[in-house]
């Protein structure tokens, strides 16, 4: 994109995505004149979209979160001059099910109630979530410690050998499967409701089918609501079919 470039500014930014435009209105706010440098006709990057015979098409990001006060939105815009974006504060992400509504709550107490409720108590379940649990937690610690994924040598393998632990070394074993193998450790690849979840959020965060969604990177997610002890200070959520909120 090369429209409207001024002769001098105080500072050019390359790159015309979400990190270069919020730097760009940063900066503006403070009273620097920029100019933004986008390579791509439009703006946007990963989070701008396409036109086609008069559709627009979002191509990557669609879900905008944490304008409640406080939060990472709430911030920009306050920085930037812009008034609050105009919503409803939610719990937690909301999945709407075709029969039911399932609140995927920051608060890891009232996660570990609310899918018991919603998607049934039976010990299937709570091994299956605990096991979830217990993967979440442990790769995104291993995550922090710098785990190599996906292994590209017996370097990387030592390294997140390391990485993961005496403790948890068995987990490692899980490293080739998907998130459609671990339903079906536990008998429950046909329940359909809790599928459906899994399904939107293995879209949502590996942009995969459950039966192709790797197992760890999933858990390790840092917005699969799954990974309970992995979430808190993460970004919260909103359901993208979910009318305005945040
Ligand atoms: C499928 C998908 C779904 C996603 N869903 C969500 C979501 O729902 N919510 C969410 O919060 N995040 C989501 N994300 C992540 C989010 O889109 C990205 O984190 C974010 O848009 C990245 O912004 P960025 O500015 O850092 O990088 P980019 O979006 O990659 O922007 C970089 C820009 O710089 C330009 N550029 C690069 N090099 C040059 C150069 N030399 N000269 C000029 N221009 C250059 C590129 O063309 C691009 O426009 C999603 C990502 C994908 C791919």
């Amino acid at each position: 994109m090369t429209r409207n470039l001024p002769a001098t500014c105080d500072v050019a930014v390359i790159g015309g995505g979400m990190a270069g435009m919020a730097t760009a209105a940063r900066l503006q706010a403070r009273g620097m004149s920029t100019v933004v440098v986008e390579g791509h006709t439009t703006p946007g990057g990963c989070a701008g979209f396409y036109r086609r015979k008069g559709f627009s098409f979002d191509v990557g990001a669609t879900t905008l979160v944490d304008f409640a006060p406080g939060g990472v939105g709430a911030e920009l815009l306050v920085s930037v001059g812009l008034p609050p974006v105009e919503g409803e504060a939610l719990p937690g992400y909301l999945a709407w099910l075709p029969d039911r509504v399932v609140t995927l709550h920051r608060d890891l107490e009232a996660w570990h109630r609310e899918r018991l409720r919603a998607f049934g108590d039976s010990p299937a379940h709570r091994a299956f979530w605990a096991f979830l649990d217990r993967l979440a937690l442990t790769f995104w610690e291993a995550s922090r410690a710098g785990i190599r994924l996906p292994l590209r040598g017996l370097r990387d393998v030592v390294h997140d050998l390391h990485a993961l632990g005496p403790s948890n070394l068995l987990l490692a074993r899980h490293l080739g499967s998907t998130l459609g193998d671990a339903l079906r450790r536990f008998g429950l690849r046909h329940d359909l409701p809790l599928v459906g979840l899994l399904s939107m959020l293995a879209e949502d965060t590996v942009h995969n089918v459950v039966d192709r969604a790797p197992l760890i990177a999933w858990a390790a997610a840092p917005s699969a609501s799954t990974a309970a002890p992995a979430t808190s200070g993460s970004r919260p959520r909103a359901a993208p079919s979910a009318p305005r909120r945040w």
